[in-house]
């Protein structure tokens, strides 16, 4: 039988009853499975009483707390669709996000509600506002949950129905609404599963966005379909984060690169005991097998694994499988998981197919691939080709074993002296460097007008006095000569989107 999400992830919740399925990461408020599958019914009936109906859009604007899945499950239970907006977004950027989506309703966190107040008077059309939270002159969840209306019997079509809209990163340009549908989304639950299964007593840590696709998945959906707990924290802080891993037992951790490299360099990672941990699964971004490895060595654990996917494919196509980790080759995203295609094609010629060895544009078709994107077909049919085959923009190669290997964006290539230089494997080479902290390359232009490899680097503390001529000799030892560094500029950060992804574009602007 097919399910809508909140069916397909609750199935059996019931069975999972009284198992912790959140817990509060800084005050330790929980919440069981039965709770969960009952709340999130009463709120579906509340909403649907308060006019709630299907096919409206509703703006989830919330950092990651433990009503954040009562408040999704509900929404898609009364039929709407849920757009999920960053907790950092100014009243400007929600918004443009309400105006885009159509979103007719909003439900945020008191903290929250000057910021989504305002975003909904500039986007007009929003009907209410409900908060998680506290009693605020809006209506709350928490009074929600008294309600006595009736549960909503929405006749959902898995197939068709919109479950999700979440926004792209806006890594590469404007952020797009990308339509999920329940299928979409619960097909590719199903198909991640046998890689990598939790149960009861397997504890997650939530400390990627739940607003964006990848903790949405990894860290809510999954789990929680699984019967495993997951514990919540709103954000990430280094200190609060390894003090949560300890005192919660953590088994397993789904991070991104940032997170990876902390845990591979901090001192603080030695304060603490973080021997519950079993494995750590890195996304969203690439990830050097070196830094990879030294987060692994130093944590006792089997190597890092990664898994790879986008917004517009629900989000997964590959993952390094639990049983498979100690012997992937180091650097793969992982393999194929079932039911899913792809493609490996000539970035000169795109109808050329290329052998196992070759690096070229990932192509992939599969249950999981997206409606569209709301309101732009003309970017869905330059995304979605006639055979159904989506264009990633990232490029890969497989080896004989099929290990997907990713190498980075088609668009960031840095085009030197006709040939092609990844940025990201500049960047993994320079996070060696015992005295850098934190790097990110991009191409600028050089007064010829040649595109060249320009490093920015955030020193060690420990390390002022680190030069551009030597960070340049280090790498020009180590790589062949059309990858050099050409131009090194120090900066205090690099910029990051909430998902771990460097911002190469704010570079390139300030370039
Ligand atoms: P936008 O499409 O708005 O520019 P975005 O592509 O960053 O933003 P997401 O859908 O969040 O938005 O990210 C998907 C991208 O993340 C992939 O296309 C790929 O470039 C990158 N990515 C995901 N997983 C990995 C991984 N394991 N290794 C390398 N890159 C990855
Ligand atoms: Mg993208």
């Amino acid at each position: 039988v097919e399910l809508p999400i909140h069916d397909a992830v609750l199935a059996r919740a019931a069975e999972f009853g009284d198992i912790p399925a959140l817990i509060d990461g800084t005050d330790g408020t929980t919440l069981s499975y039965e709770q969960v599958d009952r709340f999130h019914r009463r709120v579906a009936a509340a909403l649907a009483e308060a006019g709630v109906r299907k096919g409206d859009v509703l703006a989830l604007h919330s950092p990651n707390t433990i009503a954040f899945p009562t408040a999704f499950y509900a929404a898609t239970r009364a039929g709407a669709t849920v757009t999920t907006v960053h907790p950092l977004a100014t009243a400007q950027e929600f918004a443009k996000q309400l105006t885009d989506s159509a979103a007719r309703w909003i439900i945020t966190v008191s903290p929250l509600l000057d910021i989504a107040r305002r975003a909904a008077e500039l986007a007009g059309g929003v009907r209410e506002i409900f908060v998680c939270d506290s009693a605020t002159g809006h209506r709350s969840l928490i009074d929600m949950l008294a309600s006595a209306a009736p549960e909503p019997q929405v006749a959902i079509d898995p197939a068709e129905d919109v479950a999700a809209l979440p926004y792209s990163s806006g890594t590469t340009g404007t952020p797009k609404g990308v339509m999920l549908t329940h299928r979409q989304i619960a097909t590719n639950l199903a198909q991640l599963h046998p890689a990598i299964p939790a149960g009861p007593g397997d504890r997650v840590l939530a400390v990627l966005p739940f607003f964006h696709i990848y903790g949405l998945t990894a860290l809510m959906n999954a789990p929680l379909r699984q019967g495993a707990t997951v514990v919540v924290l709103p954000r990430f802080d280094l200190e609060q984060f390894l003090a949560a891993v300890q005192n919660h037992r953590i088994t397993a951790l789904y991070v991104a690169p940032p997170i990876v490299l902390a845990l591979a360099k901090h001192p603080a990672v030695a304060q603490y005991d973080l021997s519950s941990l079993k494995y750590v699964i890195s996304a969203a971004a690439p990830l050097d097998a070196r830094l990879a490895a030294a987060c692994s060595e130093r944590l006792g654990l089997p190597p890092v694994g990664q898994a790879y996917g986008m917004t517009e494919l629900s989000p997964g196509t590959h993952v390094v499988p639990l049983d498979a980790m100690r012997d992937a080759p180091p650097g793969t995203v992982g393999r194929l998981i079932a039911g899913t295609e792809m493609r490996i094609v000539s970035l000169d010629d795109p109808g050329k197919d290329l052998p196992a060895g070759e690096s070229g544009e990932i192509l992939i078709r599969g249950p999981q691939v997206m409606k569209g994107y709301l309101g732009r077909p003309d970017a869905t049919t330059a995304m979605i080709d006639t055979d159904g085959w989506l264009h990633t923009g990232d490029v890969g190669q497989v080896d004989e074993d099929g290990w997907l290997f990713v190498v980075d964006r088609v668009k960031e290539l840095i085009k030197y002296k006709g040939f092609q230089v990844a940025p990201a494997e500049l960047e993994a080479l320079l996070l060696t460097h015992p005295g850098i902290a934190d790097a990110a390359v991009i191409g600028t232009y050089n007064d010829d007008g040649n595109e060249i490899p320009h490093a920015y680097v955030v020193r060690q503390p420990a390390a002022t006095d680190l030069s551009e001529a030597e960070i340049m000799m280090y790498v020009a030892e180590r790589v062949a000569p059309y990858k050099r560094i050409r131009h090194v500029t120090f900066i205090d950060g690099v910029p990051r989107a909430a998902s771990g992804k460097i911002l190469r574009r704010q570079l390139r602007e300030r370039a």
